[in-house]
């Protein structure tokens, strides 16, 4: 149950697929109005449309979150629709995993673009609103690889790992100063699209190794969203690291 008297309000970024459209289906259920951002508007439209048939509030906005302009517009045009900004769920990510040793470059540069400028552009552009409101909660999606690195993971776990870093900064300088909380939800293995834009074909093992375990669902992540929301205001949940039995 909320604790505050007015609607809140939450940005998910990456909503169309995944642990973000299934943190939007969770939060929508529980009251919440959900902003959704991503680049493919036909799954945001269809998300929306479920949404609407059972009775929640949504806004849809095309984003691209390496598009400083655009997570800019995104948070102006969830204020002007619903009057603030509670909870920003910086969602959006890509595992272009590859080895060092193949110089993905390009691959490199978008999932720095996409897991840490596209977070970074979020909390630029609510951090005014949220200390003006005097309240706020940034949820940022890591992962298991924010904590260890792996082979073919070195630059998707250096995104995560800075991810953590920028979370924890926030954390212990919004917190007592602003009133902000800030948390990191860290998944293992999920059974989502993620893996379907690996092009190294020399990580297909490692991949078929994920998809073959009795991973989690998009949903187990959404339930630990709403349980780090949920919590009183005076309780920032900073962590919350979730992993499939079966991950070693
Ligand atoms: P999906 O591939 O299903 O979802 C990724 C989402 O990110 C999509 O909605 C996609 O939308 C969006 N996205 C990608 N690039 C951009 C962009 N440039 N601008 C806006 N949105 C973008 O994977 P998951 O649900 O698994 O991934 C969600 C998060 O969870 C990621 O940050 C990932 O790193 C993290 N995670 C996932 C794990 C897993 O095992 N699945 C484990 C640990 C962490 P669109 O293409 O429409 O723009």
């Amino acid at each position: 149950m909320s604790q505050e008297s007015h609607r809140r309000v939450a940005i998910i970024t990456g909503a169309s697929s995944g642990i973000g459209a299934a943190t939007a289906r969770k939060l929508a259920a529980e009251g919440i109005a959900v902003s959704l951002a991503a680049r493919r508007r036909e799954r945001l439209e269809a998300l929306a449309k479920e949404i609407e048939e059972s009775g929640g509030e949504c806004l849809i906005v095309e984003t691209d979150v390496t598009v400083r302009a655009q997570v800019e517009a995104l948070v102006e045009e969830t204020v002007n629709t619903f009057g603030r900004v509670d909870i920003l769920i910086n969602n959006a990510g890509v595992m272009l995993l590859s080895y060092m040793r193949n110089a993905h470059v390009d691959e490199w540069e978008k999932m720095i673009d996409v897991n840490l400028k596209g977070p970074l552009f979020g909390i630029g552009a609510v951090m005014p609103i949220m200390r003006e409101q005097g309240s706020g909660h940034i949820i940022n999606v890591s992962s298991m690889a924010g904590r260890r690195v792996f082979p073919s993971g070195a630059v998707y776990c250096g995104t995560k790992f800075g991810l953590h870093a920028i979370t924890e900064g926030l954390r212990s300088e919004l917190g007592h100063k602003n009133n902000i909380r800030a948390t990191i939800i860290a998944p293992g293995v999920v059974a989502t699209e993620l893996t379907h834009h690996i092009t190294d074909e020399d990580v297909n093992k490692r991949v078929e190794a994920m998809q073959s375990m009795d991973s989690l669902t998009s949903e187990d992540i959404a339930n630990a969203i709403h349980y780090a929301i949920e919590q009183p205001a005076h309780v920032n949940v900073s962590e919350v690291l979730v992993l499939p039995t079966a991950q070693q």
